[in-house]
């Protein structure tokens, strides 16, 4: 019957949980369960885990099959798929099963199950400056709380009545009639209680949310965006989001989009910055200025009779960006240069420079040697692109040899 002989786990727990011996009957489960389903159901201020557990606990024991499989292999093999697995139900259903609603009076005949609302994300755009200094930003939102006037009932009396349109069950179903002995059957939620299966009364409505439940608030948050935070780091309220009667309140989740910067590039808790030397600069030195991301100028200058080379990095120690919630400690800036060296040079300047840069390399060629030689033209390349060229054309001549016999390793010779 199963694929594989499965390993033994745990087959005792669920009977601890609901406080019962291992050949308990059908109708000791029950009693146990319900006993210690009311004494920790959450309205009731129990522990949602041990409600859940509980119900989990439950629903495995009291079915003969799920029972079996559980006493035989233990707890794994039902997760593992085996006989419809454990808690795959909501553990107020279970409940509800048993008592058909709330057991605490609440009057209500669709029991209270807990629903979680939804999360609100928001992004929230920051300058790298922002991320640098600490910011906090106030920012007004529109968001549905509970009618304080009606506490959520929607009516005057507190009483709601089941929709009439839908029996309470928040459905309707359609026939439409596609032929003479066709009909489509659909279901929607109903129009009339917006899928909620409850009326009220038109007089009894409460004049403040005129029977929503719920009405509309601004709200203004402060969001403190930290010095060394991160894009892409999410700053949450817990519980602001929308509320709705019998709804674990979702919370507003902020996500930091760092602005691109103009100067600085950030990877990490370092910055890089670009900077272009003259070749008079990389050769005879330097002196410039960085603007700071707090407006401090920094002077950045290079050692008597040092040479910058192009594509060459140098650093500064603690002016990249703080440490998340270590801010005293900071990373790196990094400068790349380039050095921009001039297209032409004139004869006399060539001149000069030759009387003072070191000799060139000593290998004059004799006019024999020359005579021997094969005049070349030099032309200027963009390497990268023909390089990219050469590899596309290999690629595509792969593609067409693949299936033919020795294909690959023609290509393959061929680029070395
Ligand atoms: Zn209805
Ligand atoms: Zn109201």
């Amino acid at each position: 019957m199963f694929g594989r002989a499965p390993k033994k786990s745990n087959n005792t727990r669920y009977y601890e949980i609901l406080g019962v011996s291992k050949n308990a009957s059908q109708d000791d489960l029950k009693k146990a369960y319900k006993k210690a389903a009311i004494k920790n159901h959450p309205d009731k201020g129990g522990d949602p885990e041990k409600f859940k557990e509980l119900a989990q606990a439950y629903e495995v024991l009291s079915d003969p099959e799920k029972r079996e499989i559980y006493d035989q292999y233990g707890e794994d093999a039902l997760k593992e798929g085996m006989g419809g697995g454990a808690g795959a139900h909501d553990p107020f259903d279970i409940f509800s099963s048993f008592f058909g609603g709330s057991p605490f009076g609440g009057g209500s005949s669709r029991g209270r199950r807990q629903r979680r609302g939804e999360d609100v994300v928001h992004p929230l755009k920051v300058s790298l400056e922002d991320l640098y200094l600490g910011t906090s930003k106030k920012l007004s939102l529109s968001r549905n709380v509970i009618c304080s006037k009606c506490s959520g009932k929607g009516s005057k009396s507190g009483a709601s009545m089941q929709c009439p349109g839908c029996q309470g069950s928040g459905m309707k179903v359609s026939i439409r009639h596609l032929g003479p002995s066709m009909i489509q059957q659909m279901q929607h939620p109903c129009n009339e209680c917006k899928g909620t299966g409850e009326t009220i009364n038109d007089k009894d409505r409460c004049p403040q949310c005129k029977g929503e439940k719920v009405v509309p608030e601004k709200k203004v948050l402060e969001v403190f965006v930290e010095k060394g935070m991160q894009n892409g780091q999410k700053i949450t309220f817990p519980g602001e989001a929308d509320e709705a009667p019998d709804t674990v309140t979702g919370d507003i989740v902020f996500v930091l989009q760092q602005k691109d910067h103009s100067k600085f590039k950030r990877k990490g808790e370092d910055l890089f910055v670009e900077h272009t030397l003259s070749l008079t600069e990389a050769l005879c030195g330097f002196q410039f200025v960085i603007t700071h991301l707090d407006g401090r100028q920094l002077l950045i200058k290079s050692n008597p009779g040092e040479v910058v080379k192009p594509d060459s990095f140098k650093a500064i120690n603690d002016e990249g960006m703080p440490l998340y919630q270590k801010p005293f400690m900071k990373g790196k800036m990094y400068i790349h240069f380039t050095v921009e060296f001039p297209d032409s040079l004139s004869p006399d300047q060539v001149k000069a420079l030759e009387a003072i840069l070191p000799p060139k390399p000593t290998s004059q060629l004799t006019d024999m040697e020359l005579d021997e030689c094969e005049e070349t033209t030099l032309y200027d390349v963009n390497i990268e692109e023909e390089l990219r060229r050469k590899q596309q054309a290999a690629h595509e001549a792969y593609d067409e040899d693949e299936d033919m016999p020795g294909g690959a390793q023609r290509v393959q010779c061929a680029q070395q």
